[in-house]
């Protein structure tokens, strides 16, 4: 930490910047926020708010999933519907059974 950095980031904390539980995504450095402003004590840089990464809280990623795999599922339909080869009816069907059952584990545990 540079001696200039750590003098900004005190002055920024006596003006009333709180400490980012998110650490620098350039060096993993602490950084202070203040007014949306991030400062990394560290390396100095400010990256936006918006390059800070945010974990998907684990409902959404949830229904993604969920929202895939009834997209694949409408995609093996129509294949099944079209397709004159019987093994590959078969085949089909298979991937559409495995759909099913993982389709199954996420609704069961909510
Ligand atoms: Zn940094």
């Amino acid at each position: 930490m540079s001696k200039d950095l750590s003098k900004k980031a005190a002055e920024m904390l006596l003006k009333g910047a709180t400490l980012l539980s998110e650490s620098c995504p350039y060096c993993k450095g602490v950084r202070v926020m203040k007014d949306g402003h991030a400062l990394c004590i560290s390396c100095g840089r400010e990256p936006e708010k918006k390059d800070i990464p945010k974990n998907i809280p684990q409902q959404e990623s949830k229904s993604t999933l969920k929202e895939i795999l009834e997209k694949k599922m409408r995609v093996l339909s129509k294949e099944l519907e079209q397709e004159k080869n019987h093994e590959k009816q078969q085949e089909i069907l298979k991937s559409i059974n495995s759909l099913l059952e993982t389709m199954e584990k996420i609704n069961k545990n909510p």
